[in-house]
């Protein structure tokens, strides 16, 4: 495993890759095809100690790093443990490596925490969930804590949160210290869409056993108000027609919901149509992301924003935000 981290460092100083997150143990969040009741797959994922391989990795790319001085990369830190307890440990691994070793990474990248499904519950069981619900907060809470834990101590660099770049933990996110997230949800949640749903886009019932590609909702209009509708992904089905689109580039090109609902409907006589459809739903949802990034650094702290945003996701994420 050693050599296989330095074949990776050694790569991406070849293709003189901008930044690279130190090599890491990834943890396994999709299993598909029958991986879930796949027994050798699993007693084996079940017996690795990550944390402990995590923090040998560690300290060997420190080794391997701290002599390469035009190595060209910056180097992102992975920052790992099952608790907050464990990840402020980590945390003071690598400070205590880079001292040793006289090295210094360029940042931190937090990891194994895009799934609070996984995550331990100690992260957000003393959180007070019953005013705001926990659906659509919980996830929010396991990053906030790491980038929390993890800005406590690693001054003005650097904090790439991984995975956690969905729509309601940007703020969160943000207010606590992380300075870069990313997500896959806005083009997993287009991509969703069977070709069974296409001939069903037209009917508004909810249709449990279909799969629809979805639409991002809520959020914030290209003018800067507030859209109407509570933010969530909605099978496009579900979408009303009459629904005022946000004015981003993707949405300006839509026209309207009915429009996209017609190119989806085309899968069968013609299918760059409905591809189309689904690259506009997208964009739109990758367009929303980024427009929040954009508000953020405008509020000096969280509550202000969500003052001036007073969404129910925003009012919910000020009520979590106080017991973090
Ligand atoms: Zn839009």
């Amino acid at each position: 495993m050693i050599q296989h981290m330095k074949d990776y460092y050694d790569f991406a100083d070849r293709l003189k890759i901008d930044l690279v997150v130190s090599f890491d143990l990834g943890g396994k969040y999709t299993k598909k095809d029958n991986e879930n009741t796949n027994r050798k797959l699993n007693g084996f994922l079940g017996s690795i100690d990550a944390d402990k391989i995590n923090n040998r990795l560690l300290e060997e790319t420190v080794k391997y790093l701290a002599d390469k001085h035009s190595y060209y990369p910056y180097v992102l830190a992975a920052v790992h443990g099952a608790t907050r307890a464990d990840y402020d440990a980590c945390m003071d691994h690598i400070l205590e490596l880079e001292k040793k070793y006289s090295y210094s990474f360029w940042g931190f990248a937090l990891g194994g925490i895009a799934s609070y499904r996984q995550a331990d519950p100690s992260w957000y069981q003393d959180i007070n969930f019953r005013q705001i619900g926990k659906r659509g907060f919980v996830e929010t809470v396991t990053p906030a804590r790491a980038c929390r834990t993890v800005r406590a101590k690693a001054g003005a660099r650097p904090i790439h949160a991984l995975g956690c770049g969905g729509y309601p933990n940007i703020a969160m996110n943000y207010f606590c210290g992380a300075t870069s997230f990313d997500t896959a949800s806005p083009v997993r949640r287009v991509g969703d869409g069977s070709a069974e749903s296409t001939k069903l886009v037209y009917d508004a019932r909810p249709h449990d056993k279909v799969a629809f590609s979805k639409y991002f909702v809520g959020g914030i209009n290209a003018d800067g108000t507030l859209r109407a509708e509570p933010c969530s992904y909605v099978k496009l089905n579900e979408v009303a027609d009459t629904m005022p689109l946000c004015g981003c580039p993707a949405c300006a090109a839509a026209g309207s919901i009915k429009n996209i609902k017609d190119l989806y409907a085309k899968k069968e006589s013609d299918g760059e149509a409905n591809y189309f459809s689904r690259q506009l739903m997208g964009l739109h949802a990758v367009w929303q992301h980024r427009r929040l990034c954009e508000i953020l650094p405008q509020f000096s702290d969280l509550n202000d924003f969500c003052d001036a945003y007073p969404s129910n996701l925003n009012k919910g994420l000020k009520q979590l935000y106080k017991q973090l």
